[in-house]
């Protein structure tokens, strides 16, 4: 005893202070998880550490302007008053629709280039139609409910006939920024891709993205085998939560009851609106529950939904904490049914459009407080416009109408006939997919007609048609174009010769397709289909309003450029001169 009390009283008080200290650390620690720091790759110490792309389906690019007054300040104001707006953005190429939209912004090219061509284009080889991300050689994961695949055609408001296989971006023929962040990084970046529609989410993510969803039947997320074999747990568990059933039974109302929607938009009650999912023409719509889900993409609900995924992938896959920069891809797809639905002057788009600056408000609230102000890049742009319902363009005095395509390519046989079958009845053309008409080639042949010569005489045809402006065949657009034509280089621009057919029909402004669905559609040159918004916003982005024209494709070059990355190997459009304050490395 004797040598031990001696011990403790020989040592002095801050030895045995010290002592317990060091033992209440080590307690501490083994108790506690330490946080785990994860160090920045050097070659990325100064860049932000997350890119975000948000894609508003449909938000045509006047939209912004026309409704800036009614905007809250942590919204579209932020974007528009702290960061680059550019004001003159337009597609390049003719066709504008979905999925060459979101094949182009990352890419950075397009169509002519990615070979997106349009949402579905005819595939000769096949004999079929094709969905531009539809492959047969992929499945639905989790996989489609025996169910479920009764009604899944129903579930498509947009009329889309959904073929065998599932999602992969297997027709995507150019690089993404995704791919080229992936390259950059040795695999190490995370990517995350987020949408209501496949294409929207498949696209713009490229080949190799780390979680790839969208909706499907019943409101749940899904991904395809091209991705991965079994849900993220965090999907699994939002979907197990049913947050989609949210809304049904209530109805979508004015988010704004206290302002004249009128006096921003139109009247609520217009000729030649649609009713939606038994939602009808005019506010209150209800949500009901017979097509509800059908309801919730034609609503701002469905948005929403998607808005609690997005902060879900964000935590969860702990974007922008990773050694190397994160990209994470966003698009909200209700904005484009509503507009088709109800048109672009409707209160309809007015009061989604009030909505999605709550979405972009509460979307950089989340990435602010996860990522850090400052410490990520955003860029907001949509995938094309949209044309003004005909009934409206013609009250206020436009020459404007519907063209049925069934009518057209009736008559376009009968004209075929007549000029190179002397009235014998012939099948001239293969396929319609809009806008090209594909000729038999087998015909041609057998009757030992030159190709160019019965493309001629088509386009002739067509350019004397009722709401058809021009039309361009496959020998011009493979041919040499005059520079001064414009309007033939963005056909050319959309035109693929192993994707396309072989007269491209262009119809005048304000003119449509006839659709049994939608009572206004896009897909054309005209600049109601072309302009959209681009904005850029974060780390030494030089803020204003930028009036230079300037394509959506520059997204690519522009968050390449400020992640200190190479741009996608096919992009073609530069980052706008002065946009970083600091010069390009
Ligand atoms: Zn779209």
């Amino acid at each position: 005893m004797l040598p031990c009390c001696h011990y403790v009283r020989g040592m002095s008080r801050w030895v045995l202070a010290t002592g317990l200290l060091c033992l209440f650390f080590i307690f501490s620690l083994s108790c506690h998880r330490p946080m785990k720091v994860v160090a920045v790759d050097p070659q990325f110490r100064d860049r932000p550490r997350l890119a975000v792309l948000v894609i508003f389906d449909q938000l045509r690019g006047d939209y912004l302007e026309r409704w800036e007054s009614l905007f809250g300040e942590d919204g579209f104001h932020r974007l528009q008053h702290d960061g680059a707006w550019f004001q003159n953005c337009h597609y390049p190429y003719a066709h504008t629709v979905t999925g060459c939209g979101h094949a182009s912004v990352l890419t950075g090219c397009s169509p002519a280039t990615h070979g997106i061509v349009g949402n579905e284009w005819y595939d000769r080889a096949a004999g079929e139609v094709v969905n531009c991300v539809v492959s047969e050689r992929y499945q639905r994961v989790p996989p489609t409910p025996a169910a479920a695949k009764k009604t899944t055609a129903k579930e498509d408001s947009l009329g889309e006939k959904r073929t065998k296989g599932h999602g992969a971006p297997d027709r995507l023929l150019a690089p993404t920024l995704g791919d080229a962040l992936k390259a950059a990084t040795g695999g190490r970046s995370r990517i995350v891709s987020l949408s209501f529609k496949d294409r929207s989410a498949i696209l713009p993510a490229g080949r190799q993205p780390d979680a790839c969803y969208w909706s499907a039947e019943g409101g749940k997320f899904v991904t395809s085998t091209y991705y991965r074999e079994r849900l993220h747990p965090w999907v699994e568990k939002f979907n197990a939560g049913k947050p989609a059933d949210r809304w049904r039974d209530m109805t979508w109302d004015k988010l704004r009851p206290d302002l004249d929607y009128e006096r921003y938009s139109g009247p609520d009650d217009v000729a030649g609106e649609g009713k939606g999912a038994m939602q009808g023409r005019t506010f209150p719509h209800p949500m009901g529950s017979l097509l509800y889900y059908q309801a919730l993409y034609n609503s701002p609900f469905g948005n929403e939904l998607l808005l609690d995924l997005v902060k879900k992938a964000i935590d969860a896959e702990h974007l922008g904490h990773g050694p190397v920069p994160d990209l994470l891809c966003v698009s909200f797809s209700c904005n484009d049914p509503i507009g088709h639905i109800w048109g672009p002057d409707s209160q309809e788009v007015l009061d989604v459009t009030l909505r999605s600056d709550l979405i972009v408000k509460e979307l950089m609230a989340h990435l602010d407080a996860r990522v850090g102000k400052d410490r990520y890049i955003l860029a907001l742009t949509a995938d094309h416009g949209v044309c003004p319902l005909p009934e409206v363009s013609r009250a206020k005095g436009k020459d404007a109408g519907r063209v049925s395509p069934s009518v057209l390519r009736r008559e376009a046989e009968a004209f075929l006939d007549e000029t190179f079958s002397k009235g014998e009845k012939t099948r001239w053309i293969e396929n319609s997919s809009e806008p090209w008409f594909y000729l038999r080639r087998d015909v041609l042949q057998g009757r030992g007609l030159k190709q160019s010569d019965v493309e001629e005489a088509l386009a002739g045809w067509l350019k004397k048609q009722p709401g058809i402006q021009t039309a361009y065949t496959r020998t011009q657009l493979l041919g040499e174009l005059p520079a001064d034509d414009a309007l033939g280089q963005s056909v050319r621009l959309s035109f693929h010769p192993d994707r396309c057919g072989d007269v491209a029909i262009i119809l005048k402004p304000y003119y449509l397709f006839t659709s049994a669905l939608l009572a206004t559609s896009h897909s054309s040159s005209h600049s109601y289909d072309t302009h959209v918004p681009l904005l850029v916003h974060g780390p030494g982005v030089q803020k204003g309003i930028r009036k230079d024209p300037v394509t959506p494709q520059a997204t690519a070059a522009i968050l390449a450029q400020a992640l200190g990355i190479k741009p996608p190997a096919r992009s073609e459009a530069p980052v706008p001169d002065g946009l970083f304050n600091e010069p390009a490395k």
